[in-house]
C-alpha cells in the first residue's frame, strides 16, 4: 500500500519496485523486471542525450501500446519532454502536432507513424523503436550522435509530458505536465485504490492519453506492481487474459465496459455465466459518463466493485473517484476529490454552496498552472486560483460530485475528445461548402459521435463530404452523418448554437 510522499520525478517513481519483480508484461511476449526497466530507461536516456536531445527538447512518440511504448515514454520523459501522438492521425494532423510541439525528434516503429514520417520537417531527428525477444527496447537513428552531453536528471518542475486538449477554436490547447503533476496524480490513483506490489493492472487504454499513462502505468509503477500490456483492447479475449495473468484491476472507458457486458450476455460467450476471475479486486471507469445501469449490471455479472472516476488532462488525469468498499460508491456520481479540492462556481466566479448547480472547479498540485502560449485560454480557464473544468456539476453535503453536463464545446466519443470547430474547418475546406456546423449526437455505444450540418454553394453528395473529412481527419473525428440544409438554424440574435442546430436538423440519433 502506498503511504509515502509522492516521488519527485517519474524517474524516482520507478525506483520502488523490487528488482526481480515484473514491471511490464506483454501477455504474448516478454516480461520486463523493475531492474531491467530502470537499466533500460537510464541507458536509453543516455543514448538520447548522446544524440543531442536536451531537457527543453520535445520528442514526439507514435507507437502502438506495448513494452516499447512504455519504456520509450519513460526514457524520453527522463531526458526531455515526451509528446505521444495518436497513431490514427492523418498527415495534416501529424503536421500540425509536430509543428505545434516544435518536436526535435520523432520516434516511430515499423507498424506506426508512416504518415508522420512523410510530413515531418527535414530538420527533425527520426528514430525507430524496436524490442527483442527478451524485452530489451532499442532506438535506432539514421543520424549521427553528436557527443556526450551532461546527463542531468529531471527536476520536479520540468515538463515531462505535453498533450493537447480540444478547445473552442480549431487550434488545440497545449497542456504541459510537469513531473510533479504526474507523480502526484499517480500517487492519488494508487492511494484511492490501495495499490500494492501484488497488483497486476491490465492497461487497455491508449498511451497517448493520460488515462492509460497515469492510471494504468504510472500509478502501478509507483506502487511497485505489474502492468500487463496487450496491443489493444479485445472484449473477446479480455477475461482469459485476466485469468491467465492474474489481473487484479483494470481501467477503461464506458464503451469498453459495455462491449464486455454485451459479450458476457451473448450466447456464444463461454464467460456468459461467470464466475469471473476471483482475484480481480475492482474495475475502474473514467473519461466519459458511465450509465448507472451499466455499472450495476457489471457489478452483478462480474462480481466486483465498479468504480467511476472523473479525470482530465489538465489535472494529469484523476480528480475524483468513487471509493473501494467499505466506502460508499454511488451510481451516477463520480465520487469525491482524490487529493484535490473540488468546488462549484457560477459564471461570475463565485463559489456555490452544496446542492447548487454550476461549473466544476478544481485546485491541487496535480493541476497545471497554465496552457502553453495561450493567454486567452489561461484568462478564461483560471479563476481565483481555481481551474475551471468546463464541466457542469453539483456537490452534495458530503462533497460527492455528480456531473450534469458540459459547458465547453466538445464531442466525447468513447472518451476521445473532438473539437467541433476542427470538423467545421475541414468541411469548409471543401469548395462546395459555404457554411458548416459540427455537433455531437447521442450514440448507443460511443456515448456521442460527431455529426454536422452544411449549406452548399454547389452540388456535392453527403458521401463525398464524408470522404473529404476522412482525407483530413482521423476516422474517430469524422462525422458519419452530414445533413445538407438550406440554412443553418440560428438563435433570435443570429448566433449559431451547436445544440440548437443538432435538434433542429434532427440529429438526435444517427441510427
Ligand atoms: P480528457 O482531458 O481527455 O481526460 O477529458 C476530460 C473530460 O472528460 C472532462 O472534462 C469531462 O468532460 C470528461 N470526463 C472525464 N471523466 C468523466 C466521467 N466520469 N463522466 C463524465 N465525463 C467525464
Amino acid at each position: 500500500m502506498v503511504d509515502q510522499a509522492a516521488p519527485a520525478t517519474i524517474l524516482d517513481l520507478i525506483e520502488r519496485g523490487a528488482p526481480s519483480h515484473p514491471a511490464i508484461v506483454d501477455p504474448d511476449g516478454p516480461t520486463v523486471t523493475y531492474d531491467s526497466l530502470r537499466r533500460q530507461v537510464h541507458d536509453l536516456a543516455d543514448q538520447l542525450r548522446l544524440m543531442g536531445i536536451e531537457r527543453d527538447d520535445r520528442v514526439a512518440i507514435i507507437l502502438p501500446n506495448g513494452i516499447e511504448a512504455i519504456v520509450t515514454f519513460m526514457a524520453v520523459a527522463a531526458t526531455a519532454t515526451a509528446a505521444p501522438l495518436n497513431p490514427a492521425y492523418k498527415g495534416d494532423e501529424f503536421k500540425f502536432y509536430l509543428d505545434d510541439t516544435n518536436a526535435k525528434a520523432l520516434i516511430t516503429s515499423d507498424l506506426t507513424g508512416e504518415a508522420a514520417r512523410k510530413v515531418a520537417p527535414q530538420t527533425i531527428m527520426q528514430l525507430t523503436a524496436s524490442m527483442n525477444s527478451e524485452g530489451l527496447v532499442s532506438l535506432s537513428s539514421s543520424g549521427k550522435s553528436c557527443g556526450r552531453r551532461s546527463g542531468v536528471g529531471p527536476e520536479p518542475e520540468d515538463v515531462a509530458l505535453v498533450l493537447h486538449t480540444s478547445g473552442t477554436t480549431s487550434r488545440p490547447k497545449r497542456v504541459p505536465l510537469a513531473h510533479r503533476n504526474l507523480t502526484i496524480s499517480a500517487q492519488n490513483v494508487a492511494t484511492t485504490y490501495l495499490l500494492s506490489p501484488e497488483d497486476v493492472s491490465l492497461c487497455v487504454m491508449p498511451l497517448f492519453h493520460v488515462h492509460g499513462l497515469v492510471a494504468s502505468i504510472l500509478a502501478t509503477f509507483l506502487s511497485g506492481g505489474t502492468v500487463l500490456i496487450p496491443p489493444r483492447f479485445n472484449a473477446l479475449t479480455l477475461w482469459s487474459v485476466v485469468r491467465t495473468n492474474r489481473v487484479t484491476w483494470f481501467s477503461a472507458v464506458p464503451t469498453m465496459h459495455q462491449a464486455l457486458l454485451r459479450r458476457a450476455k451473448s450466447s456464444e460467450s463461454r464467460d456468459s455465466g461467470g464466475p469471473y476471475y476471483k482475484g480481480l479486486r475492482f474495475i475502474r471507469s473514467c473519461s466519459a459518463a458511465l450509465p448507472s445501469t451499466t455499472m450495476l449490471e457489471m457489478e452483478e455479472r462480474f462480481g466486483v466493485p465498479v468504480l467511476e472516476a472523473y479525470g482530465m488532462t489538465e489535472a494529469a488525469h484523476q480528480m475524483t473517484s468513487n471509493p473501494l468498499p467499505p466506502g460508499k460508491r454511488l451510481p451516477g456520481t463520480v465520487g469525491s476529490g482524490t487529493g484535490i479540492t473540488v468546488g462549484i462556481m457560477d459564471e461570475k466566479g463565485r463559489l456555490q454552496v452544496p446542492g447548487t448547480r454550476g461549473e466544476v472547479v478544481i485546485q491541487g498540485p496535480n493541476v497545471i498552472r497554465g496552457y502553453e502560449d495561450n493567454p486567452e485560454a489561461n484568462a478564461t480557464s483560471f479563476s481565483d486560483g481555481w481551474f475551471r473544468t468546463g464541466d457542469e456539476g453539483v456537490l452534495d453535503q458530503e462533497d460527492i460530485l455528480t456531473l450534469l453536463g458540459r459547458l465547453k464545446e466538445l464531442i466525447n466519443r468513447s472518451g476521445e475528445k473532438i473539437s467541433p470547430v476542427e470538423i467545421d474547418e475541414v468541411l469548409l475546406l471543401h469548395p462546395a461548402v459555404s457554411e458548416a456546423v459540427a455537433f455531437g449526437i447521442p450514440h448507443p455505444t460511443h456515448g456521442e459521435e460527431p455529426a454536422a450540418a452544411v449549406v452548399l454553394s454547389s452540388q456535392v453528395s453527403q458521401r463525398d463530404l464524408v470522404a473529404h473529412c476522412r482525407d483530413h481527419l482521423a476516422d474517430f473525428k469524422c462525422p458519419r452523418v452530414i445533413h445538407i440544409v438550406d440554412a443553418i438554424p440560428r438563435t433570435a440574435t443570429g448566433k449559431v448554437q451547436r445544440r440548437i442546430v443538432a435538434s433542429a436538423v434532427g440529429g438526435q440519433s444517427s441510427r
